[in-house]
């Protein structure tokens, strides 16, 4: 009975030693893994702080790049500010350069020698275009065309200087010739459709910036002077608009264009086959006694008699005692009264 009994008891003590060894044995494994999990939080741990450093890292690099967009957009603002300046700058200079370039052109009248000596043109009368005591502006309306050219050349033999009043032709571009070789460029019209300019201030306004516009794009000049389709004393705009002469005489002038109508008419628009002799002849009586005189002609595809007139209009005139000269927005009268 005794022995069972320690068998017993030995049996439940060695149960007890495998279940203690058995418990030991898994907490010392458990142990194990707590201890791997560790390790491995502090792993990660390590890594979250690295991350951490690097997106600070990255933080501080995206705040000097926006610093640096910040200074380079107003670097570019500063850029633009200073072309803009040059660019006005610029505008002036071309300006002062253009009237620079129309008082050489008058004194260079003064130096050169003026007598021509083609078949129209008496050598016994040579013209000095330069000394006389009383002004000439001679004008074109209506070119250029191939008419101008040939003007031109005149101009040139006698070293004389004019003023074309311009439209929008087919042979716009020869004003560069005429403006490189020292002849002022004024504005007369896009169109010249006396209806359509006539009608409201806004329509002229428009056709007047676009003549503009042209001769600015051909010759890198903005021009102030102008003069209007049928002067500013016309009477068809009346067809048109009541009052329209008016107010645009008043708006151009607000505007800085100096206009600019003529005293002496060679009423070489005024029949169509107005024969060369007429046109000297009436430039020539119109001018008996002015002091100051500013012819209107025409370099119209059709003028041809205008171009065979020229040699004895210059020669008469300068034989009269006028220098000719170039209209400049400083040169003041040549209104006529407005008439609407
Ligand atoms: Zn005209």
């Amino acid at each position: 009975m005794r022995k069972l009994a320690d068998k017993i008891f030995i049996a439940i003590i060695a149960v007890l030693v495998l279940a203690l060894a058995f418990s030991g044995f898994t907490i010392y494994k458990k142990s194990k893994d707590i201890s791997k999990v560790e390790k491995e939080m502090n792993q990660a741990e390590q890594t979250i702080t690295q991350n951490e450093e690097k997106i600070s890292g990255l933080q501080q690099e995206l705040d000097g790049a926006k610093s640096e967009n910040e200074k380079i957009k107003s670097e570019l603002d500063t850029a633009k500010n200073e072309k803009d300046k040059l660019q006005k700058e610029n505008d002036s200079l071309k300006k002062q350069i253009e009237t620079l370039k129309a008082k050489k052109n008058n004194s260079a009248q003064n130096t050169l020698e003026n007598s021509a000596q083609n078949g129209q043109t008496s050598t016994q009368n040579p013209v000095n275009p330069s000394s006389g005591k009383k002004v000439c502006y001679l004008t074109f309306d209506d070119g250029p065309t191939s008419r101008t050219p040939e003007i031109l050349k005149i101009l040139k033999k006698y070293n004389v200087k004019a003023t074309f009043f311009v439209i929008n032709t087919s042979n716009i571009n020869y004003i560069k010739q005429a403006y490189d070789e020292g002849h002022a460029i004024g504005l007369h019209s896009y169109s010249h459709n006396y209806a359509g300019i006539y009608k409201n201030v806004s329509a002229y306004m428009k056709d007047l910036q676009s003549i503009s516009d042209k001769v600015y794009s051909i010759i890198g000049v903005r021009s102030d002077i102008m003069r209007f389709p049928g002067g500013s004393s016309n009477l068809v705009s009346k067809k048109y608009c009541r009052g329209i002469m008016t107010q645009l005489t008043k708006e151009v002038s607000e505007k800085g264009y100096a206009y600019f109508d003529w005293n002496v008419d060679s009423d070489d628009a005024g029949s169509s086959h107005s024969s060369y002799t007429r046109i000297v002849n009436n430039v020539l009586k119109g001018s008996d006694g002015k002091n100051s005189i500013c012819v209107l002609m025409h370099d119209a595809e059709s003028k041809t008699s205008t171009v065979q007139a020229l040699p004895k209009i210059i020669e008469g005139l300068a034989a009269r005692g006028f220098r000719f000269e170039l209209l400049t927005s400083k040169v003041t009268g040549f209104h006529h009264g407005v008439n609407n």
